[in-house]
């Protein structure tokens, strides 16, 4: 009747590239580096929600040698992914996910970022809940190289019978 899924993702920081986090572009002195759009969170999230389809991960899916993804927005790979969870007969209960980013400041495009998701996955913005936080200058994330994201959400089967569990 439920399923868990779990994702996490990491992109380096580059020069040159704009920063894509939760479909927001966020001025920055630097982006993501990837193929797509490398939007970090929404590529942890969509892992998480293949993982709980049990359907591998979204390399599997969108593979970084097909030019059709090259600069995709990780917006409409979401999409994509929903569809997924649709087809499999699923619907998203909640979704929680947290990113790490030394810089810049995320609080204030989170309910941006938070109407995108609820958006493109077609359910309510109270499903959804991002956090982000830093890494208290440790590590990748802390010395800005880059920025991963971790992610997890629960499904439920659309004409379940969660009686029958019981
Ligand atoms: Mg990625």
């Amino acid at each position: 009747m439920f399923r868990i899924g779990f994702g996490y993702d990491v992109h380096a920081l580059v020069e040159d590239r704009k920063l894509i986090l939760g479909g927001v572009e966020i001025p920055h002195s630097s982006g993501l580096k990837g193929h797509s759009d490398a939007d970090v969170l929404i590529h942890a999230i969509m892992d998480a929600l293949v993982g709980a389809l049990g359907l591998g991960d979204i390399g599997r899916h969108f593979p970084d040698t097909d030019p059709a993804y090259k600069d995709i927005s990780s917006l409409s790979m979401l999409e994509t992914v929903a569809g997924l969870v649709e087809k499999e007969g699923y619907a998203l209960n909640n979704l929680d996910c947290t990113l790490v980013a030394q810089a810049p400041k995320i609080a204030p495009f989170l309910p941006e970022m938070n109407g995108n998701l609820s958006k493109s996955l077609k359910t309510d913005v109270n499903r959804i809940n991002i956090k982000a936080t830093t890494s208290e200058g440790l590590g990748f994330c802390g010395n800005r190289e880059g920025m991963e994201a971790f992610a997890v959400v629960s499904l439920i089967k659309k004409d379940g019978d969660i009686k029958s569990v019981a």
